[in-house]
């Protein structure tokens, strides 16, 4: 019977099988560190989803639960011996509490009506940037209303009434001169063309400088993180079949990310749910982090051709657990950092472990959130570094939360957004 029931949860079997219940993963997983509690951890996850697979555990509230407070960090799966893709297991358990609707109505909503068209999106973004300057006037009262921070301290929300990327970034984008080298597309994600349009257009115009063609489809919608890691598998398949379309025919070899989670939902996820379909196929391995695209292209070489600066701009580089373990992307924004003109680059403690944002985690368990943001932040002071650099928007939002939150007046860039600060400094 829950072979029928759990048709996802069957599907990956083999993973649950493969657990060996080492506890390897116990260690640098940051919801077991903070609660000790086994369900927590990737190994007491696993026995669950094996529990609801064998009839003698129900999809219960609590476990809903158990599977929400997780941060899709990856971590587990990077340590574990025999190498359980534990995400494909939590992501199957939580499309069967999505489907027996243990989650919110709101977060439905938010997926189901929102997240496809781009255009109700901007509104809700606009609406959200309209309460956060409320709230920044009057945050106690309305933290009462909203999940911004329960205990009333202004939290750090994301720059939301602008212009978005879409209306800035043209769908063709040539290099101004020189020969095209490559032509690729972009896909900028939610973040970036609502919070962060600046760091789309400096991706474009960095690659433009190194001779790429960019093309920025204007159907792209929202790559489906929302959705995916709180398992509304339908929306989330929606929406991947709306991108696979938006970039099919483009007549692209590559397809550029500046967005970590974006990144590794469309290499990861698309073929996960779409097995049947080439295109997931197709997309997912065209898919290239734009600072990987600079460095196979030896751009950082010429950045640092005039480097005669005295007084250096201290550095760190946070990797986005979707970048490093994502892709397996972590040298080449180090490299770009060390090349910059007038920049030090120094590496923090701990620098690829969790900033604690991870989406709907950190609405959801603000206080787990910001306890693994904090240590984060500490890191980041103790480096001595002035400005911490990664390549994910949600990392960044975070990322300046958590410094905020402890006091300390240390600036967050993109990695594009440096590298036109530094180098647009230098014209
Ligand atoms: S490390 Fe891997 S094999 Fe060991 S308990 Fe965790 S998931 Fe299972
Ligand atoms: S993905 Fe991260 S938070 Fe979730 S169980 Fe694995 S290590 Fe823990």
């Amino acid at each position: 019977m829950n072979r029928m029931k759990y048709e996802f949860l069957e599907s990956v079997r083999d993973e649950i099988d493969k657990c060996v219940k080492c506890a390897a993963c116990h260690a640098d997983c940051p919801t077991y560190e903070r609660s000790f509690s086994e369900t927590l951890s990737a190994r007491g996850k696993i026995r669950l989803a094996k529990g609801i697979l064998e009839g003698s555990i129900g999809l219960s509230k609590r476990v809903a639960k158990d599977f929400s407070l997780c941060l899709s960090c990856l971590n587990c799966s990077a340590v574990c011996p025999p190498g359980v893709d534990t995400l494909k297991i939590f992501t199957a358990v939580r499309s069967h509490v999505y489907e027996k609707k243990e989650r919110g109505r709101i977060e439905s909503f938010i997926h189901e009506q929102v997240l496809p068209y781009p255009k109700r999106l901007n509104i809700l973004a606009k609406l959200t940037g309209a309460s956060s300057l409320l709230y920044r006037m009057a945050p106690r009262m309305i933290a009462r209303y909203f999940p911004y921070a329960p205990d009333g301290k202004a939290r750090v929300t994301p720059p939301l009434l602008q212009s978005g990327l879409r209306s800035r970034l043209k769908e063709v984008n040539k290099p101004r001169d020189g020969k095209t080298v490559r032509r690729v597309a972009y896909f900028s994600g939610c973040m970036t063309d609502l919070a962060y349009p600046d760091t789309g257009v400096h991706v474009a115009e960095q690659l433009n400088s190194a001779g790429v063609e960019v093309v920025f489809p204007e159907e792209q919608v929202c790559c489906g993180a929302p959705a995916y890691f709180a398992g509304d598998m339908e929306t989330t398949r929606k929406l991947a079949m709306k991108n696979i379309e938006a970039f099919r025919n483009l007549n692209v070899d590559a397809i550029v990310i500046s967005c970590a989670t974006c990144g590794s939902v469309l290499k990861h996820a698309y073929p996960q749910i779409l097995p049947d379909d080439n295109g997931a196929k197709e997309m997912a391995d065209k898919v290239v982090d734009f600072q990987s695209l600079l460095v196979e292209l030896e751009a950082e070489k010429k950045f640092k051709a005039d480097d005669y600066s005295d007084e250096k701009l201290k550095v760190t580089y946070h990797d986005p657990c979707h970048l490093k373990r994502g892709l397996g992307v972590s040298e080449e924004p180090r490299l770009i950092l060390k090349n910059l003109p007038g920049v030090q680059f120094v590496e923090m403690e701990n620098a690829d472990s969790c900033c604690g944002g991870s989406g709907a985690f950190g609405l959801e368990y603000y206080e787990m959130s910001m306890d693994i943001g904090k240590a984060k932040a500490n890191a980041i002071k103790k480096s001595g570094a002035s400005v911490v650099v990664t390549s994910c928007p949600m990392c960044q939002l975070t990322l300046a939360d958590a410094l905020n939150r402890q006091g300390y007046d240390i600036e967050v860039k993109h990695t594009a957004d440096l590298i036109d600060q530094v180098l647009s400094t230098r014209k």
